[in-house]
């Protein structure tokens, strides 16, 4: 019987040729409408109402031709009793999966928003490449269930991307809350995080389940360590450190085009 296409993706990934094939299906997984709307537009994307998703299900995925690339964009949408973003870790899994499993993407890449510490060089809208995930709200205090909890994660390896562009590159953590408790400060201080976010870690460890390379771009809205609560800083600077996120993550896009993730 002839492989079926999931299996030769699948042992594609396995032999490393996936790997130095050139890019042409790229995800994006974007948590919040106001962060994928200036993209739908640069990449003159739209809305697909034939939705390869289930029925019923809040996501939203726009899609179209780049250069030579195939763009999807898909976000969680808005929680169907309470009209916000689906933000978090929950909602960026599940759609990570469902998307991996319909669009088969050579990459994924995860653009948002995060909190900055400005001891650590953070200020308000730069753009940083992750080099490195992991979660500062799962405490399990039982051996090797910690470190599970922590799900530390190296992201794939872009030093041509990081280099061409001149990116900035930090740590991530991640956690299901917009503030911080002491406990998630201390967590998030040993996870040696430049910025904090809430779908970051999720989404990488969903693609790293499926082998999918993987870019988180994180655009600074509020200072964590700053003067401001966070809540209303975030919410003065989201749309013009969104604009900072869409300059960013065009000239990546730019940059990908027509090379392989080997090329990375
Ligand atoms: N009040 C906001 C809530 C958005 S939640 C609103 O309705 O507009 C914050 C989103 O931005 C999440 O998707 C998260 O990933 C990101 N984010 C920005 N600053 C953050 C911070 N300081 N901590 C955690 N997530 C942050």
């Amino acid at each position: 019987m002839a492989p079926s296409h999931d299996d030769k993706a699948v042992s594609e990934v396995r032999d490393g040729s996936a790997a130095k094939r050139p890019i042409s299906n790229i995800l994006f997984v974007i948590a919040m409408q106001t962060e994928a709307s200036p993209l739908v537009e640069k990449f003159q994307l739209t809305e697909q109402p034939d939705s390869v998703f289930p029925e019923g299900v809040s996501w939203v995925r726009y899609s179209g031709k780049y250069n030579d690339l195939n763009i999807d964009i898909v976000c969680p949408g808005k929680d169907k009793t309470l009209g916000v973003d689906c933000v978090g870790t929950v909602s960026a899994a599940l759609l990570t999966y469902a998307s991996i499993q319909a669009l088969r993407p050579d990459l994924i890449i995860n653009a948002g928003t995060a909190g900055g510490f400005k001891a650590k060089g953070a200020s308000i809208g730069d753009v940083f490449l992750v080099s490195d995930v992991a979660f500062h709200d799962r405490r399990i205090p039982i051996p090797v269930f910690d470190l599970y909890g922590v799900g530390a994660r190296e992201m794939y390896s872009t030093p041509n991307l990081a280099k061409e562009l001149s990116l900035k590159v930090c740590k991530l953590s991640t956690g299901d809350s917009l503030d911080m408790t002491p406990e998630d400060e201390a967590s998030i201080l040993a996870n040696n995080a430049t910025v904090k976010d809430m779908e970051g870690a999720a989404v990488a460890y969903v693609a790293d389940l499926f082998k999918v390379p993987a870019i988180l771009l994180k655009a600074v809205t509020d200072l964590i360590d700053g003067e401001k609560p966070t809540a209303e800083e975030f919410l003065q600077n989201l749309a013009s450190v969104t604009s900072a996120l869409d300059q960013t993550t065009t000239q990546v896009v730019d940059f990908i085009s027509g090379k392989c993730c080997a090329d990375l």
